[in-house]
């Protein structure tokens, strides 16, 4: 076979996904082509069907709190119709956590509305309450109360729930709690998702568990599920014909990637617990480093630990470490670069602090997949170590 075939490229291909470790990636269970299977025996293969109405149950019952669930196309979608349904629109102020993905920020911006950024705190890594009391009361003095609050879950560790709860029921601005990375994560044994007005959940490709592509809107008030639900179906009217008086969206989830949502709800339990294990094996690994800081739980706070982070103890080093790992064919990725300092939002108001930005600086995502051996991980700290050494 001549190395300029396409076929010769495929197998390369094929081998270095194979070798490659990756950040983050699907790891399946037992039952979710069983219940694919099923949609196609039966014919359900259409945005709704027996897998959605089993997924959106079985989300229920695991995130409890009498929470209502409807499953959606994308967690972007779901936090899209949060804020709708919140009533945030043109022109208003929303104001949302600096350091995260930009999937939190900019559904602010199909709405036409402007999003006001808050920076981190150091204990949980996610929105700072003292920069959030002081934006919202310098938002009032220039004139425009904020409408709503997009607070994060950030690598799975849940925000100061006590105090930024506190918060937006002294003011009365409402919570998108963007629980993307937190499926599995709790605070004082209470599931994320279930603390704010409404909870968003997203099963792309590299979260803890997945539909391929995925999300999922929670929420106590059973009206906003209602609500998500005919906004996700085109908002059609109650009519004989196709009648709308409002703007709606195709967001919906498929029977089918319900199927595999099904299947991995069955699993996610042990997904969290092997993440959780990875977390213990670099800290207990590096624990000789004095150099590398991690992210430690505090006192009621349980992180299902999606991603593992380093602090390095400087850009140069985490660049160091990173581009080690990637020569040895293994994925890494620096922390979240804050939304205040992208292009897209470089005019956004913004309150920081400079945590996030730190972080940004020195911090590393280390591969952290529930289906990484142990020898994997070890040979990742092993590798790392030796920049130390
Ligand atoms: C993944 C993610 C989202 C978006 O979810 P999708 O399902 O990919 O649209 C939103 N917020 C955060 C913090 C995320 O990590």
């Amino acid at each position: 076979m001549s190395i300029f075939t396409l076929e010769f490229y495929t197998l390369i291909k094929q081998y270095m996904a194979d070798s490659k470790i990756w950040l983050s990636s699907p790891h399946m269970g037992t039952n979710e082509e069983m219940y694919v299977k099923q949609a196609f025996d039966t014919n359900w293969v259409a945005p709704l069907g027996p897998n959605v109405d089993a997924f959106e149950v079985a989300i229920q019952e695991y995130v409890g709190e009498g929470v209502a669930v409807a499953a959606l196309s994308s967690g972007t979608g779901a936090i899209h119709l949060a804020l709708e349904i919140l009533g945030v629109s043109s022109g208003d102020e929303v104001l949302c956590q600096s350091f995260t993905f930009s999937a939190s920020a900019n559904p602010i911006k199909y709405l036409g509305a402007n999003p006001v950024f808050i920076d981190s705190e150091k204990a949980t890594w996610n929105m700072c309450p003292i920069l959030l009391e002081e934006a919202i009361n310098d938002r009032i003095k220039k004139g425009k109360k904020p409408k709503a609050i997009v607070a994060v879950h950030l690598y799975g560790m849940p925000y100061k729930i006590k105090e930024i709860t506190g918060i937006s029921e002294r003011y009365n601005i409402p919570i998108v709690e963007d629980s993307a990375e937190a499926l599995g994560s709790s605070y004082n044994g209470i599931k994320c998702s279930s603390f704010g007005a409404i909870g968003i959940l997203s099963f792309n490709g590299n979260k803890i568990i997945t539909t391929s592509g995925g999300g999922a809107l929670v929420s106590k008030n059973k009206e906003y599920r209602k609500k998500a639900i005919f906004l996700a179906t085109q908002a059609r009217d109650d009519a004989p014909h196709y009648q709308h008086s409002n703007v709606g969206y195709n967001y919906r989830m498929s029977n089918i990637l319900a199927g595999i949502g099904r299947g991995q709800m069955e699993v996610l339990e042990d997904r969290v617990a092997a993440r959780r294990a990875n977390y213990e094996l670099y800290v207990n690994g590096l624990a000789a480093i004095s150099e590398l800081e991690f992210l430690q739980e505090p006192v009621g706070y349980f992180s299902n630990r999606w991603l593992s982070c380093i602090l390095t103890p400087s850009f140069e080093v985490r660049e160091e470490v990173r581009l080690l790992l990637l020569d040895h064919n293994i994925e890494s990725r620096p922390l979240w670069k804050p939304m205040h300092l992208q292009p897209i939002f470089e005019n956004a108001p913004n309150y920081s602090n400079g945590t996030s930005e730190d972080l940004f600086n020195r911090g590393l995502c280390l591969p952290s997949g529930s289906n990484l051996t142990k020898e994997e991980v070890l040979s990742i700290i092993q590798l790392i170590k030796t920049v130390f050494s």
